[in-house]
Protein backbone atom coordinates (compact mmCIF):
# COMPACT_ATOMS: atom_id res chain seq x y z
CA UNK A 1 0.00 0.00 0.00
CA UNK A 2 2.61 2.62 0.94
CA UNK A 3 4.55 1.48 -2.01
CA UNK A 4 1.22 2.16 -4.50
CA UNK A 5 1.13 5.51 -2.74
CA UNK A 6 4.34 6.64 -3.30
CA UNK A 7 4.71 5.23 -6.84
CA UNK A 8 1.05 7.65 -7.33
CA UNK A 9 2.83 10.76 -5.55
CA UNK A 10 5.96 10.26 -7.86
CA UNK A 11 4.05 10.18 -11.04
CA UNK A 12 2.00 13.15 -10.26
CA UNK A 13 5.35 15.05 -9.50
CA UNK A 14 6.79 13.85 -12.47
CA UNK A 15 3.07 15.10 -14.69
CA UNK A 16 3.33 18.45 -13.14
CA UNK A 17 6.70 18.66 -13.88
CA UNK A 18 6.90 18.10 -17.12
CA UNK A 19 3.52 20.36 -17.85
CA UNK A 20 5.51 23.13 -16.36
CA UNK A 21 7.94 21.98 -18.53
CA UNK A 22 6.04 21.37 -21.88
CA UNK A 23 4.03 25.24 -20.73
CA UNK A 24 5.16 27.80 -23.38
CA UNK A 25 7.18 30.98 -22.19
CA UNK A 26 3.97 33.01 -22.12
CA UNK A 27 2.16 34.31 -19.04
CA UNK A 28 -1.65 33.84 -19.04
CA UNK A 29 -3.52 35.42 -21.46
CA UNK A 30 -7.32 35.86 -19.67
CA UNK A 31 -9.16 35.02 -16.76
CA UNK A 32 -10.89 31.95 -16.37
CA UNK A 33 -8.19 30.04 -18.78
CA UNK A 34 -5.43 29.73 -17.16
CA UNK A 35 -3.81 26.73 -19.25
CA UNK A 36 -4.67 29.13 -22.48
CA UNK A 37 -6.56 26.77 -24.04
CA UNK A 38 -6.78 27.13 -27.92
CA UNK A 39 -10.12 27.54 -29.50
CA UNK A 40 -11.13 24.23 -30.92
CA UNK A 41 -13.45 23.95 -34.34
CA UNK A 42 -17.35 25.75 -33.59
CA UNK A 43 -20.05 27.00 -36.35
CA UNK A 44 -17.61 30.11 -37.76
CA UNK A 45 -13.83 27.74 -38.07
CA UNK A 46 -11.35 26.49 -36.14
CA UNK A 47 -8.56 28.63 -33.84
CA UNK A 48 -5.42 26.89 -34.46
CA UNK A 49 -2.40 28.30 -36.40
CA UNK A 50 -3.05 27.51 -39.86
CA UNK A 51 -6.56 26.91 -39.67
CA UNK A 52 -8.51 27.56 -43.62
CA UNK A 53 -10.06 31.01 -43.71
CA UNK A 54 -12.04 31.46 -46.76
CA UNK A 55 -9.09 31.68 -49.19
CA UNK A 56 -6.38 32.61 -46.90
CA UNK A 57 -5.01 30.83 -43.76
CA UNK A 58 -4.94 31.87 -40.34
CA UNK A 59 -1.76 33.29 -39.25
CA UNK A 60 -2.26 33.26 -35.45
CA UNK A 61 -4.06 31.31 -32.38
CA UNK A 62 -7.54 31.91 -31.13
CA UNK A 63 -7.15 31.83 -27.17
CA UNK A 64 -10.37 31.15 -25.27
CA UNK A 65 -11.35 34.12 -23.47
CA UNK A 66 -15.03 34.38 -22.53
CA UNK A 67 -16.68 38.28 -23.11
CA UNK A 68 -15.92 40.72 -20.47
CA UNK A 69 -13.02 38.58 -19.36
CA UNK A 70 -9.76 40.11 -18.09
CA UNK A 71 -6.83 40.09 -20.25
CA UNK A 72 -3.27 39.92 -19.28
CA UNK A 73 0.23 40.77 -20.29
CA UNK A 74 1.46 37.35 -21.97
CA UNK A 75 5.29 39.10 -21.11
CA UNK A 76 7.00 42.17 -19.72
CA UNK A 77 8.01 45.31 -22.21
CA UNK A 78 5.77 47.78 -24.36
CA UNK A 79 2.25 48.81 -26.29
CA UNK A 80 3.76 49.73 -29.26
CA UNK A 81 0.36 50.70 -31.08
CA UNK A 82 -3.42 50.21 -31.15
CA UNK A 83 -4.56 47.86 -34.15
CA UNK A 84 -7.51 48.27 -35.54
CA UNK A 85 -8.62 44.84 -37.31
CA UNK A 86 -11.19 45.46 -39.08
CA UNK A 87 -11.82 48.07 -42.25
CA UNK A 88 -15.57 48.68 -41.51
CA UNK A 89 -16.45 48.69 -37.66
CA UNK A 90 -17.72 46.70 -35.39
CA UNK A 91 -18.00 45.63 -31.73
CA UNK A 92 -14.84 44.06 -31.34
CA UNK A 93 -12.39 45.85 -33.71
CA UNK A 94 -9.83 46.94 -31.42
CA UNK A 95 -6.83 45.74 -30.20
CA UNK A 96 -2.60 46.24 -29.66
CA UNK A 97 0.69 45.22 -30.30
CA UNK A 98 3.17 44.45 -27.94
CA UNK A 99 6.88 44.02 -28.06
CA UNK A 100 9.82 42.84 -25.17
CA UNK A 101 11.28 39.95 -23.77
CA UNK A 102 12.32 39.00 -27.38
CA UNK A 103 8.50 38.70 -28.34
CA UNK A 104 6.39 41.11 -30.80
CA UNK A 105 2.37 40.26 -31.11
CA UNK A 106 -0.56 41.93 -31.95
CA UNK A 107 -3.60 40.98 -29.77
CA UNK A 108 -6.88 41.57 -31.23
CA UNK A 109 -10.65 41.69 -29.72
CA UNK A 110 -9.67 42.99 -26.54
CA UNK A 111 -10.63 47.07 -25.14
CA UNK A 112 -7.15 48.49 -23.62
CA UNK A 113 -6.84 50.13 -20.33
CA UNK A 114 -3.81 52.12 -22.55
CA UNK A 115 -2.09 52.38 -25.83
CA UNK A 116 1.32 53.16 -24.88
CA UNK A 117 3.97 52.67 -22.52
CA UNK A 118 5.23 49.86 -20.06
CA UNK A 119 3.80 46.46 -19.56
CA UNK A 120 4.14 44.03 -16.84
CA UNK A 121 3.87 40.48 -17.51
CA UNK A 122 0.87 39.10 -15.93
CA UNK A 123 -0.98 42.39 -15.31
CA UNK A 124 -4.07 43.57 -17.06
CA UNK A 125 -3.77 45.26 -20.05
CA UNK A 126 -7.59 45.06 -21.21
CA UNK A 127 -10.57 43.49 -21.49
CA UNK A 128 -12.56 41.00 -24.01
CA UNK A 129 -15.13 42.92 -25.96
CA UNK A 130 -18.19 40.99 -26.34
CA UNK A 131 -17.32 38.70 -29.71
CA UNK A 132 -20.80 36.79 -29.30
CA UNK A 133 -22.74 40.19 -30.14
CA UNK A 134 -20.74 39.92 -33.73
CA UNK A 135 -20.37 36.30 -33.66
CA UNK A 136 -23.04 34.46 -31.84
CA UNK A 137 -22.68 31.02 -31.19
CA UNK A 138 -18.70 30.95 -31.93
CA UNK A 139 -15.89 30.57 -28.92
CA UNK A 140 -14.62 33.77 -27.81
CA UNK A 141 -11.41 34.26 -27.66
CA UNK A 142 -8.25 36.56 -28.23
CA UNK A 143 -6.26 36.68 -31.34
CA UNK A 144 -2.66 35.87 -31.21
CA UNK A 145 0.09 36.68 -33.92
CA UNK A 146 3.77 37.26 -33.67
CA UNK A 147 4.29 40.16 -35.69
CA UNK A 148 6.37 38.13 -38.43
CA UNK A 149 3.58 35.96 -38.29
CA UNK A 150 5.48 32.74 -37.29
CA UNK A 151 3.40 30.11 -35.29
CA UNK A 152 3.41 31.70 -31.63
CA UNK A 153 1.55 28.17 -30.55
CA UNK A 154 4.85 27.13 -28.90
CA UNK A 155 4.82 30.19 -26.39
CA UNK A 156 1.79 29.55 -25.29
ZN1 LIG B 1 -7.76 34.27 -34.87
Amino acid sequence: EQTTKSYLLSSLLFLYYFLWIAAGPWGQICAGNPSNKIRGCDNKGCGNYGARRKSKRHLGVDVVCNDGSTVYAPFSGTIERQVIPYKFNNAINNGLQLRGSGFCVKMLYIKPVKYRGQITKGNKIGVMLPMQKVYPGITSHVHIENCNKSDPTGNL
